[in-house]
């Protein structure tokens, strides 16, 4: 006997009665990116290797043992996006849309990472993207915090916690680099695997071991903070003081380094400790260096990525479920002279009752089975037309939820004015 196929390990479906929740939090982001005058990018699903590579650098987790990537027929390498930044600017670039100008973009969609899968970590997953380009100073750093904390608000969240933190410049974090290097060095006994592998390569990392039993030496070795510039500490500034004026609750996180490479100045996590380990919502920082990185003309940026499965997950701690859509109108015909103009009937319903729910009823089963479907759906009218309507040209239209409505036979010619006064209040 043949097994069934299941889904790829990490990787779900989203049955039609969980779609609900998707579709109001997706709606909840188009409004929110409409109101602040963020403009959407689509972008592929596949890029190039190297573009992962160059950006998000090549001893992070994501590009060392995360990423889905195979030669194609052609012998190129290509890996599906674990992110969405370095694409966006890859496509800003490519199409010239970054280059003295100021732009402020956004885009959803799935995300493939090859981790453990658990609680709130998953192997496709879907993020929220925003990336601003063309601005240097604080606050547009300050917006894309405002926006985050605006999205809690409406989405009735207040267990959300703001976490900063300044990497300072390339040149800030490389001497900081060599500080901490010599500070894990000196305590080389204490280290576990994961962060001797990343002292070398990446020592900073180790900031962001997740290893209870690293906390204590992480937590008294040095502060990048301390190796901040002028300049640095006073965007740095700029950007706290915008927050306080706009009311934000803020924690100084300097731990808080980020997991990929290209980094600079302000990084933020918005964190909850609703849902264990996978507390991170929402994270992102500025990303000065990337666009020229890549190939463009120096542009200053700074983006945020959020995940929405944790998101989901907490929206739905907070709030009631929601039952999954039903429809407006479920026709049923009954007799063949009457079903061989059912689907023409249907039309003529949806074109009287634009962006209502409309089913015909397919297939076979007797006038009480098809009752039964139609009450089954969540209905809130059934439209019955049988040899004798069609006779007579009447439509027999059956509330099916308010019992106090009663049935009533509608003269095909009425029936227009009839669904509109019907669903008027609903
Ligand atoms: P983590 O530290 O949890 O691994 P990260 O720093 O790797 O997160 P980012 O690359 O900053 O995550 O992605 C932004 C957001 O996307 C995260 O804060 C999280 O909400 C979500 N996210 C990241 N990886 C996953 C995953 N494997 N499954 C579900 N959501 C994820
Ligand atoms: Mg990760």
């Amino acid at each position: 006997m043949s097994k069934n196929i299941q889904s790829v390990r990490g990787m779900h479906d989203v049955l039609p009665a969980d779609v609900k929740p998707w579709q109001q939090l997706e709606h909840s982001l188009r409004s929110l990116m409409h109101a602040y005058g963020y403009q959407e990018i689509r972008l592929p699903l596949l890029e190039k290797t190297e573009l992962f590579a160059r950006s998000i650098g090549d001893v992070t987790d994501i590009v060392e043992k995360e990423m889905y990537t195979f030669e194609d027929r052609s012998g190129e390498s290509l890996s599906l996006r674990p992110e969405g930044t370095a694409s966006c600017v890859r496509a800003g670039i490519q199409h010239g849309l970054l280059h003295n100008q100021i732009q402020k973009l956004w885009y959803m969609g799935t995300m493939y990472r090859h981790e453990r899968p658990q609680k709130g970590r998953y192997r496709e997953f879907s993020q929220l993207g925003v990336e601003a380009f063309g601005l240097g100073g604080p606050d547009i750093d300050a917006e894309l915090i405002i926006m985050g904390a605006r999205l809690w608000r409406e989405l009735g969240l207040n267990n959300i916690c703001l976490e900063l933190n300044s990497l300072g410049t390339h040149q800030e974090r490389a001497t900081y680099r060599e500080a901490l290097t010599e500070y894990f060095k000196s305590r080389f006994n204490e280290l576990d695997a994961d962060s001797r592998a990343r002292l070398d390569r990446n020592p900073l990392r180790i900031l962001d071991s997740k290893n209870p039993e690293m906390q204590p030496l992480i937590g008294i070795a040095p502060v990048l903070s301390d190796y901040l510039g002028a300049e640095s500490s006073s965007h740095f500034q700029g950007l706290l003081e915008r927050l306080n004026k706009a009311g934000i609750d803020y924690q100084l996180n300097p731990r808080l380094v980020r997991g990929l490479d290209y980094y600079n100045l302000t990084v933020f996590e918005w964190t909850t400790n609703e849902l264990g380990a996978q507390g991170t919502v929402c994270a992102g920082g500025r990303y000065d260096g990337l666009v020229a990185q890549l190939g463009g003309s120096a542009t200053p940026a700074i983006g945020f990525a959020m995940g929405l499965e944790r998101l989901l997950a907490l929206l739905q701690k907070n709030t009631e479920p929601q039952p999954a859509g039903s429809p407006d109108v479920y026709i049923i015909t009954i007799g063949e002279a009457a079903e061989a103009g059912g689907l023409s009937f249907a039309e003529s319903v949806r074109n009287i009752l634009p962006g209502r729910s409309i089913v015909y009823h397919c297939g076979p089963g007797g006038l009480k089975n098809r009752l039964k479907r139609a009450d089954r759906s969540g209905a809130e009218l059934a439209l019955i037309i049988g040899d004798d309507e069609l006779a007579k040209q009447t439509v027999l239209a059956k509330p099916l939820r308010n019992t106090t409505d009663s049935q009533l036979e509608v003269a095909e010619a009425a029936l227009e004015d009839y669904l509109k006064t019907y669903f008027i209040n609903r």
